[in-house]
């Protein structure tokens, strides 16, 4: 059986830029996740003394914190300024993006509306940038549920799908006077959903590695699964069993922006020995 890997998949540069700021910062504080990989999260803590906080209440002063990849929500920050002496800020720019728009498009009386999953850290952050006029939808049939003024922007959930964000685009249209559409879908995220479906398409098995918590390996996950029957999601080597790839000709790996590179390995090495 031949495995072949995803041309892009793995860390994208808002992991890498946050992993690169926790190793640079010994014994800080992280407010939530780091980023949505635990083996990933108990390397920093076990090597460079990186802990995460779930709440600010845990946090006293003098405290270095280091805010999520995800972002936090804009209440949260300005606490968090009250209280921390020093404050790195890990949020991917990809992440900021949005927070800034949401933000800016609720001044300007927009009413903003975000394609996302409402209880991910990253769509409540930028949910609380804008005005309380704003909602979040899963899909475009939940327009159906909110009640949409007749200016509106639309921005998306970082790593959403591009095709679904425009099925979302074309109703919200249909419903307003004016629309103003933001693409906030990340480049990382793209080129690696591309990249699955391309494998997926070829391949007989598919292996996507990633936290079962992480929007864009579940993402990614959903996509092998429309091309490939047999995908199988994994956090990491000790979940796959060997009858995943009995007669199979070709596996292809795939894994989420939150896999560091050592996971991928671990996890190749496995499925070659099977
Ligand atoms: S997937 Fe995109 S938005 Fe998320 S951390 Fe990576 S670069 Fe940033």
């Amino acid at each position: 059986m031949l495995i072949k890997l995803a041309k892009s998949c793995g860390f994208c540069f808002g992991v890498k830029r946050a992993i690169r700021l926790a190793e640079n910062n010994p014994d800080s504080i992280v407010i939530g996740e780091l980023i949505h990989n635990s083996r990933e999260i108990d390397r920093l803590n076990r090597n460079f003394g990186v802990r995460s906080a779930d709440n600010l209440d845990k946090l006293k002063k003098g405290d270095r914190a280091i805010i999520r990849t995800h972002g936090i929500e804009k209440d949260a920050k300005a606490k968090l300024l009250t209280i921390a002496d020093d404050i790195i800020d890990a949020t991917c720019p990809y992440v900021t993006k949005p927070q800034k728009i949401a933000e800016a498009m609720s001044d300007e009386g927009y009413q903003t509306i975000i394609f996302g999953d409402g209880s991910h850290p990253e769509v409540k952050g930028v949910l609380s940038y804008a005005d309380e006029n704003a909602a979040v939808v899963a899909d475009a049939s939940e327009l159906d549920r909110v009640t949409i003024r007749d200016r509106a922007a639309l921005i998306s959930q970082t790593t959403k799908s591009i095709a679904a964000f425009g099925e979302v685009a074309a109703a919200l249209i249909a419903k307003t006077s004016e629309t103003r559409v933001f693409n906030t879908i990340c480049n990382a995220t793209y080129d690696n959903q591309e990249a699955t479906r391309k494998l997926a398409k070829e391949a007989d098995v598919m292996i996507v590695i990633g936290g079962k918590n992480s929007s864009n390996t579940k993402q990614l996950h959903s996509i092998a699964l429309q091309y490939c029957a047999d995908s199988y999601l994994i956090e990491d080597g000790d979940e796959l069993r060997r009858e995943w790839f009995a007669n199979k000709r070709l596996c292809g790996v795939s894994a989420g922006a939150s896999t560091p590179d050592w996971i991928i390995e671990e996890a190749t090495k496995a499925i070659e020995a099977f």
